[in-house]
This record gives C-alpha cells, structure tokens and sequence, in this order.
C-alpha cells in the first residue's frame, strides 16, 4: 500500500536513520483515483491533518515563517519501475517564500530552488514540454556566458525565472499556481496520473507488473543537497555492483538535488573523495549505510542528500548487480553470518549463473556501437554469451575460414544436421529463420555458443557471397558480431570478455551448498566426450542423453552413414542382393568401429556415473543432401560429363531420398520405428556399445551405460525394440565366447501417447525419461521448427500464450501428461527411474515443476548444468 519507497522510508524512520519526516498516500487512493477520475473525498482533508503534523515535526511551516517547509511529492509503486513516474521537489515556493529562502540561505538558493520547482512542476503537472524550458535556459546562459544554469548571478537568475514562468503560460495557458496548498495538490495528481503514462505503461507490460496495482506517493520534508559547500546529493552502493566486493561504491555531486546525479547532468564524484570534503558527513553515511545493508540483509543502493554537513537517507532498495556480484555478495553474506545457505541459494537468479560461463561483448563497446549506428538487427538470443567474427555463409566455407585461423560466425537462413560441422569450426551462429528450440538454437547451446535466431530482416545470399539487411550489405569475410543473450548483431568487432568456471571460487561454493540442498539429480545432454568432460567439470551427475546420430555428422562419418543407408534401403528391396547385403554389413561394421570408440570415451570421461545412450532418433534422410541439392548435382556432373560411377552413385541417392520422402518427417520414419524397420542399425549401436564396455571393464574402470528407445507411443515397439536388443547382446559374445553384461532399457516418453499409457510402457522399462521437447510439439501440435519463428511469437506478444512452451513447461498441458505418466507408473507399484531430457531440464522454472512432479533427475546442455543444479536447489527449498 505505501509502494516500495513508503515501505522502506517507513523502515528507515523505525530503524532510526536520518530520514526527514513524511507521509504517504497509499497506492489505493491511485487506484480510486484513476478509477473515479478525481480524488477521494477526504484525501485534502487527511493530506493536510498530515502536512500539519510535518510542520509540528520539522519545526516550519509550510508557504510561511522564516524558514518555510517546502516538501518532496514522491512517486513509488510496489514494483520497481525506475523513473517512469513523475516527482516533484520543492513543492511549497513562490515569490514570497523565495524571498524568505533567500533571506535565510541566500539568493542563488533560493532562486535554484523556484527555478527546479517550477521546471518540474510545469512539466510534471501541467504538460509543459521540456524543450520549451530548456530553450530558456540555453537562452540565459548564452547571453550570460555562463555553462552552468547554477552559474547565473541573481539578477540574470531572476530574468530567466520569469522568462520561464512566462513559457510555461505561453506553453499551457495557464500560470504556475502561487498558491502552496495548489501546488501541492497539482504535484499529487499529477504523480497518480503518472502511473498510466506511455512509458509506465510500456514498462509494466515489458516486465510483467499489474497495471492494476497504482502508485503511492510520499510527501517528504526538503533536505537542501544544493544549501551550500557543506551540501550535496548521491547515490551510494553497500557493495560493489559489478564484482560484488564488499565496499561502498557510490558517487556525488556536491550544491546540487538528488534528480542531478541520476539525471547526470553533472559528472558526478567518486564516494570516496567526500572523505577529504566532508568527512563527517561522509563517515556517518558509512555507518548508517551498513546498518542498512545488516538490517535488510542484502546489498542496497541508497540516496542521499547532505545539507550543510548533515546526512539524510532518501531511498534504499535492493541494489541491481552483475550476475558476478549477485554470486559474490550471496556467499559472502553468508560467511559473515548475515544469511543463512538457504537464503544466499535464494538470492541469485539461477539463469543468471549461466552469464558467468561464457565470454560475452563487452558493454561499454556494444553501448558505442549502438550509438554508433552499427546495430545491423536484432533477433532471438538463443544461446547466451558474445562473439566477433568473420561471416561465413555455409558450412563448408566456416570449417576452411576456421582451419586459417579466423574466428567465424556462421550466418544461415536455418541450420541442418549438415550445417553441423560448420556449425563446429565457428565460434557463433546467427539464423534468419528458427525459435528457440531450432536446430541452430539447441545444438548451439549444447555447443556452449553464442547464437542468435529468427534475425527475420537477414536475407543470407551464399550464391552472392553476402548478405543483405535493411538496406545494408556484409559480404563473407567482414566481421559481425553477435550479443546471444540480446539478441543484437552489430557490424564490426566488439571486444569480449572470457570468464573461468573453476576460476570462479564465489560460484563453486554456492553451487556446493546447492548440491547439498537439492533432491533433483542433474545430468546433462552430451554427445561427445569433449561434452561429457566439461558436463563433468560443469557438476554434472551423468549424462542423461546421448544424441548417438550428432557422432554420425562429423563430414567423414557422414560418407559412410549415406553409404549405409542405400545399402540397407537397398537391401529391403532385394534381401537376397548378396552385393547389396554384403555392402550393408561392411558399412555397418565400419561405423560400430567407430561409434564403440566414441561410446568408449564418453564412458571414460563419466566413468562411474550413469550414461544414457538414445538409440538412433531422427529420420534417415536428414543423413542424405536434400532432393534439390542431388538434382543439381547430377545437372553438374552430367554437364561436366564425370565419370558413370559418379552419376549412378547420385542417382542411387536420388532415388533413395525420393523413396525417404515424407510428408511429414517428424511424424515419419524415425525413433524406434526406424529401428524395427531397419534392425540392423540398433543392433549395431548396441554391439559397439557392448564392446565399448567390455574394453572399459578390462582396464579396471566402471562405465554405465543405459539404453534409451526413442519415440516409443506403445509398449509393443519397446517389447520389439527389447528383443533386437536382446538379439544383438546374444550376438556380441567376447573372445572368449562370454556375453556381455546386460544393460538398464528405458523409453523416452515424448509422444503423448506414451505419456497417456506409461503404465503399460514402465512395464517393459528400467527408466523413462520425457523427452519434452518432442513431447511439447506433439501435445500442442506445433513443430518445433518452424512454430517460434512465426506465430508462437505473435502468440507471446499479443498474451495468447503467456510464454513459449518450447522453452518453459506448459504446467497445464505437457505438465499434466507428465504428472500422469509418473502416477500411472508408480501406481503400477513399478520401480522406474524417471528423468527429463528435454530443453526444459535447464530452464528454472521448469525445473521447479519436475521437483513437484518428483521425477528423478532432470538432464540439460553441459552449459546449462550448474543453472540446473541450482534451481534444483531452490525449487527443494521453496517445497520445504
Ligand atoms: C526431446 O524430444 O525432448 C528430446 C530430448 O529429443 P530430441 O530433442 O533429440 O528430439
Ligand atoms: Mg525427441
């Protein structure tokens, strides 16, 4: 009711700070207000009872006496909205009270006060527009020859005072009010009208605030930061806001009013030279600002104003900070016994710990490119973090640009599995079509890169070597670079700053206590052991889902994958084909070689921990060039007249890509289905992960691999999956004729189908883990691919949808299938473990749903590991 400022002016008063007197008019005469189009009947009537007792306090009277009470009409909602609303100070001055001010403290005061009232007034509660008064101003000062407002002697002050009066009548129709009690009155109003302001408005509707709520004013006793040399107004901080170091950081400007310093229309001073200034002053803001800090228990960012040597707190409020800072004063508090673990776990947004992670663009250089026009456009920031780089407009140019030691951005119309390698050589990777969970989005941010997507006004022109956007043209090989977290693509290079994982002391400690704290294991996705070790390094509790088909990408697997699936498309035309049969087999037993290698050290890297292996997931001709891409080619070679051998092998791809064709192709051919279509491929990723195994246990180490069945919607394609499994296990005996160990089955649950009859499939597994994002497309019926850049964001916007499902779980829909599932599971006295291994797993709020859903472990990008591991613990405090 008293807004944030009321509230904590309250406290201060109760703390006994040196705050000057006050009151507060409650957010709910706004709301009556805004609602009635006029105030309250009896709020005059209160307001002045109030003024009287600020006059009985202060020993002054307002608009009279010697020593005239001037008042501060403040405004302050209950959510921080910084500036958006009007002030006015030094409410209560005219000419007959300026005289007295100048009477008590001089001429040039009180002319600096009339003149900051009636600036503010005009334009607060009158609509005067600020041009009009600069204009003035500028005026006076060219003729004085003075650079600062403040400058003027008196009698040029008073010129430009009546100048501006005049302005402000020109401008309005109407004089300023002489009257006090007007004026007061005017001020007030027009703080309630502020709220629903253009900009207050926008504001609240970019964060999320109730345009409902209204705003309270507080009605403060003046303190003079511009009464003389012993006075100045500041801002100060209990600890540093970008490192989070324990000591007072702030700034002031000496004869001015708080608006100054916030407005900068002054450079203002560093805190620390008030020392030799006003030391006096200085030491007691010090002290009173730690007594602050212990009494709220958490960084503040206060004002103040000093009048004639004496100090008065004006606000305080949690002080905004740097992830960095957030992470370092939480532990930090904690050390000094100010918080208690679980509150220092509270205190730090967990997204924000991912900030940490990843070098970004440094802000003071992207702040001058932005005011430097080099803002090319904006998209969606999709994988956080910032990069410079040479634009490469397919992948093959990003991989030879990178192997010449240039850092490239990748700059696609969208991503493919064949952009990956491309995608590997670059250091950022920008798309013009694609949301959040599109192809570039996830496997950027599995790669720890930054990106950004769905950059619509990008038009990518490979055949022209450029691109083209609002008019402007970056050929391949300049530089662009990238803000994944904003979402900007700046022309030019910006530098960047790098963060140390285990550099950062502050953030392991936190992480530790989280660790300790939470129910949720985490594991991460992980395709390569490069990512299991840095999931490993990043906490990870396991891997919770290996993309087998991201190993059969790199350029000289992928041969061999397009040349296994003509054999085996050839094969199931012609099973007797002994050619056809026997090339199907080499290929195959070409790639178990290698995939049992890549298995082998993923295990290694996890050795004791858990492994979830996804069997082959996506449709088989994501592996094949697309039809145009085959027509074209074989356009070209019949042109060049290539040798027959040439033609006939893309002819036998063009037919098999046309007879792979599919309407829908993330409805089609693909998780288990593939596999009971073409058994040989499960088989063989099993066999190699057996001997991968066998291997591992020979040197004495511990691997433990699960396998995982994707796209399972019915307990009979497990069964049949189970027994190629089965089958191919028999099969792999060792040298010595010994089978191998059996391995944990599970099933992804990512069709709602699944979902609905979990009992029936937990019967046939040893674990279930939701694959949300199939799940998510499925359940909506939105492709993943195709929904963020189009309507989902037009959903978002216009509140259809209050956010992208893609990214946070849809607690209604997929989180209620998810909640089934497990209770039909478990109802079924069935002991599976359950994990999710979709994009969600790494996002906070998400994670804070599978806690109360108790699933076991949640499983995310290895960049996104120690994110989890904190909302893990947050979300077990918030259910304790
Ligand atoms: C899923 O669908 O949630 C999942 C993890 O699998 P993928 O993203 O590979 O389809
Ligand atoms: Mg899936």
């Amino acid at each position: 009711m008293l807004g944030a400022k009321g509230a904590e002016l309250a406290n201060l008063a109760r703390l006994g700070m040196p705050v000057p007197p006050g009151f507060t008019i409650t957010t709910e005469t706004c709301r009556r207000y805004l609602a009635d189009g006029t105030v309250p009947a009896d709020l005059w009537y209160q307001v002045d009872s109030a003024m009287r007792g600020l006059e009985r306090e202060s020993g002054r009277a307002f608009g009279s006496g010697p020593r005239p009470l001037l008042v501060s009409v403040r405004s302050g909602a209950a959510a921080s909205m910084p500036g958006m609303m009007e002030t006015v100070l030094n409410v209560g001055v005219n000419d007959e009270v300026a005289a007295r001010l100048a009477a008590w403290r001089g001429e040039r005061f009180a002319l600096d006060v009339h003149r900051r009232f009636v600036e503010m007034y005009a334009q607060a509660a009158m609509g005067a527009p600020a041009e009009a008064l600069e204009a003035v101003k500028a005026d006076a000062r060219a003729s004085a020859g003075a650079s600062r407002i403040e400058d003027l002697d008196p009698a040029d002050g008073r010129e430009m005072l009546s100048h501006m009066l005049s302005a402000v009548e020109e401008e309005t129709g109407h004089a300023v009010p002489f009257d006090p009690e007007e004026q007061l009155r005017g001020a007030v109003e027009a703080v309630f009208r502020s709220w629903n302001s253009r900009r207050a408005a926008d504001y609240r509707a970019h964060h999320g605030i109730d345009p409902g709520l209204g705003t309270a004013v507080t009605i403060m006793a003046m303190v003079y930061g511009n009464a003389d040399a012993e006075s100045c107004s500041g801002v100060l901080f209990t600890r540093d806001p970008a490192t989070g170091e324990r000591r007072v950081f702030g700034e002031y400007l000496p004869r001015s009013q708080g608006e100054d310093v916030v407005a900068g229309v002054a450079t203002p001073m560093p805190l620390d030279d008030m020392v030799g200034e006003l030391p006096e002053a200085h030491g007691r803001l010090i002290e009173a600002a730690a007594r602050i800090e212990a009494h709220y228990g958490d960084a503040q960012d206060i004002e103040f104003t000093v009048e004639s040597g004496e100090p008065f707190i004006l606000q305080t409020r949690a002080a905004k900070r740097s992830a960095r800072a957030a992470v370092r004063i939480a532990v930090e508090m904690c050390d000094e016994g100010v918080r208690t673990p679980d509150r220092a776990l509270l205190s730090v947004p967990a997204e924000r710990v991912y900030e940490l992670l990843l070098p970004r663009l440094d802000e003071g250089e992207a702040a001058l490119a932005r005011d430097g026009g080099r803002l090319l456009t904006e998209g969606l920031g999709a994988s956080p973090g910032g990069v410079t780089g040479a634009v490469a407009l397919s992948a093959d140019r990003a991989v030879e640009m990178a192997a010449r030691g240039l850092r490239v951005v990748l700059v696609r119309p969208e991503t493919s599995a064949d952009d990956v390698h491309g995608m590997i050589a670059a250091a950022g990777v920008l798309t013009a079509r694609g949301g959040a969970t599109s192809h570039a989005a996830v496997v950027a941010r599995g790669m720890g890169k930054p990106c950004v997507v769905g950059t619509e006004s990008i038009s990518v022109r490979p055949d022209l070597g450029r691109l083209a956007c609002g008019g402007r043209s970056v050929a391949e090989g300049e530089e662009l670079s990238i803000d994944g977290e904003t979402g900007e693509v700046f022309l030019g290079a910006i530098a960047t700053v790098e963060p140390h994982f285990a550099e950062e002391r502050h953030l392991g400690r936190l992480l530790g206590w989280a660790d300790e704290r939470r129910r949720l294991g985490v594991r991460a996705n992980a395709d390569t052991a490069a990512d299991a070790a840095l999931a490993r390094g990043f906490g990870a509790d396991g891997v919770g889902l290996c993309r087998t088909e991201h190993m059969f990408f790199e350029p000289e697997r992928l041969e061999l994958v397009r040349r296994m699936i003509l054999a085996a498309s050839a094969h199931a035309r012609w099973p007797e084909d002994e050619l056809t049969a026997w090339r199907l087999r080499d290929s195959l037993s070409r790639l178990q070689e290698m995939q049992s290698r890549d298995f082998e050290a993923i295990l290694r890297e996890m050795d004791g921990m858990p492994v979830v292996i996804r069997l082959l997931d996506p449709p088989l001709h994501e592996f094949l060039p697309t039809r145009d891409e085959l027509l074209e080619d074989l356009h070209r070679l019949r042109a060049d007249r290539a040798p027959a051998d040439r033609i006939a092998e893309r002819e036998e791809m063009l037919a098999a890509a046309e007879e792979m064709r599919e309407a829908n192709p993330m409805l089609g051919l693909r998780g288990c289905r593939l596999g009971i279509v073409h058994p040989e491929i499960f088989a063989m990723q099993v066999r190699a992960l057996s001997d991968a195994v066998r291997a591992l246990g020979a040197e004495g180490l511990s691997p433990r691999p699960e396998v995982m069945v994707p796209l399972v919607a019915d307990a009979a394609e497990l069964r049949a999956v189970r027994s190629i499994i089965e089958g191919a296990l028999t099969g792999a005996a060792g040298p010595g004729g010994e089978r191998p160990p059996g391995l944990r089955v599970g099933a992804m649950i990512e069709t709602p189908r699944a979902a609905l009859t979990a009992r029936e499939i937990a019967g046939e597994a040893e674990f279930l883990s939701f694959g949300t994002n199939d799940l998510t497309q499925l359940t909506f019926g939105f492709s993943r691919d195709d929904a963020e850049g189009g309507f989902l964001a037009r959903y978002i916007e216009g509140g259809v949808l209050s956010s992208d499902p893609f990214l946070t779980i849809d607690r209604a829909g997929v989180g209620s299938l998810v909640e089934r599932a497990l209770r039909q599971a478990r109802g079924a006295g069935l002991k599976v473990e359950s994990g999710v291994c979709g994009e969600h797993g790494g996002d906070p709020a998400s994670v804070a749903f599978f806690e109360e859903a108790g699933v076991d472990y949640v499983s995310c990008s290895p960049y996104r590991v120690p994110v989890a591991r904190l909302s893990a613990a947050q979300a077990a405090i918030g259910r304790a």
